[in-house]
């Protein structure tokens, strides 16, 4: 099958960049983005992909592996892909390390690591520990911390267990891309994302969809150290809710950032 055959067919499915998803498929196959000619292994290969595409499962699960912050890591069903926005994060935290040293980091609900080796990777001398809950996501995470030749130390825990948080103290930096959306967004995912792991989505019972923000910033501020910063990822409605919840957390210095399409995506203040 000739390349214009294949994106056709997935237009027809509906799937919107079509070409730039049979050029990550042929590159993954051939080593060549634009192949052309392809052996009847290949052309096996690529019919293969292209119907579990049309089927619905995301690109990045097809392929395996995604970029976040310039670096590649492994993915696949049963870990939340990383998405461009959360690199805001990983910016927020860089930012505000520069001149620093020798941080002590803790990511909560690390799911593919994406967030704890970006820091990593830019952070040299810091003590990386990220949590997570899922052994399947913790998987995907250290075989990406191997592949990186990163030194992050990774627990399989739950972030609302109190008597876990109590092991951590006077850490430099809180980060977490914690489970988010509200119930009505769960029933209103893309095709693509209910193939992704609803526990890495579903922000609880709270209609807001802020549980884990309110539960994450009472039980493990006592793990910063005062002058440390707690920096979440956010959902679009949530920057005034989870700002007034760090202010009555006595957190100060709070600040909402923005993403790409210039919706609230980060919110980090500082422990007083
Ligand atoms: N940003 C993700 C989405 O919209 C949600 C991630 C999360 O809940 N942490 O699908």
């Amino acid at each position: 099958m000739v390349r214009s055959e294949l994106i056709k067919i997935l237009e027809e499915h509906g799937i919107p960049d079509a070409g730039f998803e049979v050029s990550c498929m042929l590159e993954q196959i051939t080593g060549d983005r634009y192949a052309v000619s392809l052996s009847a292994e290949q052309k096996q290969q690529i019919s293969a992909m292209i119907q579990r595409r049309i089927s619905g499962e995301p690109l990045q699960y097809i392929l395996g592996e995604w970029e976040f912050y310039g670096m590649r890591l492994f993915v696949g069903k049963g870990v939340l892909i990383p998405r461009p926005d959360t690199e805001i994060l990983a910016d927020t935290v860089l930012n505000w390390s520069k001149g620093k040293s020798g941080l002590k980091i803790l990511d909560l609900c690390t799911g593919s690591g994406c967030i704890a080796l970006a820091l990593k990777r830019h952070l040299p001398d810091a003590a990386v520990t990220a949590v997570d809950i899922s052994e399947k996501a913790l998987a995907y995470a250290r075989k990406n911390a191997e592949y990186h030749q990163l030194a992050v130390d990774f627990h399989h825990a739950d972030v609302l267990d109190k008597n876990f948080a109590k092991q951590f103290q006077a850490y430099d930096i809180i980060v977490s891309n914690p489970p988010y959306l509200t119930g009505q967004e769960m029933t209103e995912l893309q095709t693509e994302v209910k193939h992704e792991p609803a526990i890495a989505l579903f922000g609880g019972s709270a209609e807001d969809g802020t549980y884990f923000y309110r539960k994450i910033t009472s039980i493990w501020k006592d793990a910063l150290r005062p002058g440390g910063l707690l920096a979440y990822e956010i959902g679009w409605k949530q920057g005034l809710r989870v700002s007034e919840l760090m202010q009555s957390n006595a957190f100060d210095k709070i600040q909402v950032i923005q993403d790409y399409e210039h919706r609230d995506r980060v919110a980090a203040g500082e422990k007083i």
